[in-house]
């Protein structure tokens, strides 16, 4: 299994909605794939048709009682598609884990015994705290959203001196699979500006395929469906097919066990 942590400490800069539809989209080819929602928000567990009357056990579970994966995790709306969703409690872990010594890395034990996928989205939620650190830790490489937006550049070099950090003490292995440039707006030439700087700074990192700003990716998820099956041809689940081939594209050949 091969696992994908998608994260930005930034809030609103569109990783839920990339973890539904890439998982989504994952899926569809066949891949037997796990989404973990990591935000005490829970979005990408609504996202996937599972509300929050629905859920029992969850990532907190997992984290902070160290229960099976295998035990919490539910089927979605999508076939091929399973959930370890997400309910509000998360929002206390973090404080549980505090004086627990192996905190950064409960995630990472629990998904080296969990067996059934062969790749996982890991939804992180907006902070560089221990919730996404116990993603990075357990990843093998991270996908990051950028908003093309004025300061986008900033946040992506807090995010590089995370990721940095972590590989020195946590995790040597983690790689960086791409930064998906998200809510692109043809008409605004600040977009534009951004999206040519970061291709600029960052080069072949950056994927090809450009997320548009498209109303119809943030209606979806109040139907508790992703924008690939609400609405499988408008210009953002095109634009999250074409993301999901070229990040099949750079998935080790070895791991590509589906
Ligand atoms: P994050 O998980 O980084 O906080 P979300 O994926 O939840 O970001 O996106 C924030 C908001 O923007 C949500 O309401 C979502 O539906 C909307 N949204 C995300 N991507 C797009 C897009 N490409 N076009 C339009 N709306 C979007
Ligand atoms: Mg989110």
């Amino acid at each position: 299994m091969i696992v994908i942590a998608i994260a930005n400490q930034k809030g609103g800069v569109g990783k839920t909605t990339s973890a539904i539809n890439i998982a989504t989209a994952m899926a569809a080819s066949g891949w037997r794939t796990l989404l973990i929602d990591l935000d005490p928000q829970g979005n990408a567990s609504t996202g996937v048709g599972v509300g929050a009357a629905q859920r029992d056990m969850s990532s907190y579970d997992v984290l902070v009682d160290e229960i099976a994966i295998d035990d919490c995790v539910m089927t979605s709306s999508i076939p091929g598609l399973d959930l370890l969703p997400a309910t509000v409690d998360l929002s206390g872990a973090e404080v549980e884990l505090v004086g627990v010594e192996d905190r950064t890395h409960r995630l990472r034990k629990a998904l080296a015994s969990h067996q059934g996928h062969d790749i996982c989205f890991i939804d992180c939620p907006p902070s560089l705290g221990l919730l996404t650190l116990n993603a990075l830790c357990a990843a093998d490489t991270l996908l990051v959203p950028l908003q093309c937006e004025f300061f986008a550049l900033e946040g992506l070099s807090q995010l590089l001196q995370t990721v940095e950090q972590v590989q020195q003490r946590f995790n040597p292995d983690l790689g960086i699979i791409g930064i998906a440039l998200t809510m692109f707006d043809r008409r605004n030439r600040l977009t534009d500006q951004v999206s040519d700087d970061v291709r600029e700074c960052l080069g072949d990192l950056v994927f090809e395929a450009v997320i548009p700003r498209n109303v119809r990716l943030s209606e979806a998820p109040s139907h508790g469906l992703p924008a690939l099956i609400y609405d499988h041809s408008c210009p953002g689940s095109r634009a999250y097919m074409a993301l999901a081939r070229e990040l099949i594209g750079r998935l080790p050949e070895e791991r590509k066990a589906a």
